[in-house]
């Protein structure tokens, strides 16, 4: 876990849960799959064995900012496959590539960094198989957002960023996190702050602890924590969640499959 604040950065009594935005790095024993490009994907160091693939859930600022603050991606001799089930590939490189350029940006890395390479995500889903299998599903979050699993023989592991929960959602997401070792949850609000952000996109963290008890999984790290939220207010919420299996996910934390 490299990036588990939301919308902004935050530096201000964070540095224990984090304050860099989304980015989550799974190693599998082929691949290096990393969820986002927030802020955290700087501390990212890219894998010279195996195959990197970043994989967009979508592209809020928050969960792309970061791309070029790796130095690893200036230098890597490998290809770095870049893909989201939100778009093909060809709408991928116009965002990206858009996002950082002209008076936004200084440096226009997809012309320049021939190693980038964007890929339609059922290429990827090839490219993973038969060892890892990948999948997708629709959340609910203004102009859209994909989640993900990734399946080994090892375990399985979901990437639910950004998602404004909804009841009508409940049986496709926990058929499609059933037996994960590890779910990614987005808790940017309590049920409280949820009653006047209605349409925001996000999820409670009460929601997370009836969602984990009821689904057939190992454990949920609730992520996308509140730019607002210190490590003290997230250590005092921790004594409130009502599940064993929800906590709230720390940016150091290691993610192997
Ligand atoms: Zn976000
Ligand atoms: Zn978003």
């Amino acid at each position: 876990m490299h990036g588990t604040r939301g919308s902004i950065p935050q530096p201000k009594q964070t540095t224990r849960y984090g304050g860099n935005t989304s980015c989550y790095e799974v190693l599998t024993d082929d691949f290096q799959i990393i969820f986002d490009t927030g802020t955290g994907f700087q501390d990212v160091a890219l894998d010279q064995d195996r195959m990197t693939v970043i994989l967009y859930s979508h592209f809020h600022h928050d969960h792309i900012q970061g791309l070029p603050f790796n130095l690893d991606v200036f230098s890597h001799l490998k290809d770095i496959y870049l893909s989201s089930a939100l778009v093909n590939r060809q709408v991928l490189k116009n965002l990206i590539q858009t996002y950082f350029s002209g008076g936004y940006f200084p440096v226009d890395i997809v012309n320049i960094l021939k190693q980038l390479k964007f890929l339609n995500c059922t290429t990827v889903q090839r490219k993973l198989a038969p060892t890892c299998k990948l999948d997708m599903i629709e959340l609910n979050h203004p102009g859209g957002s994909m989640g993900y699993s990734l399946k080994t023989e090892k375990g399985k592991f979901s990437y639910l960023l950004d998602n404004e929960y909804s009841n009508d959602q409940l049986d496709a997401l926990l058929e499609f996190v059933d037996d994960s070792k590890m779910v990614i949850w987005d808790g940017m609000f309590t049920e409280e702050e949820l009653k006047n952000r209605k349409g925001w996109g996000h999820s409670s963290i009460e929601q997370a602890c009836i969602f984990a008890d009821q689904a057939n999984i190992g454990e949920l790290r609730i992520s996308h924590h509140s730019p607002s939220r210190t490590d003290d207010d997230l250590d005092t919420l921790s004594v409130s969640l009502t599940s064993a299996k929800a906590s709230f996910a720390v940016q150091s934390a290691k993610v192997n499959f």
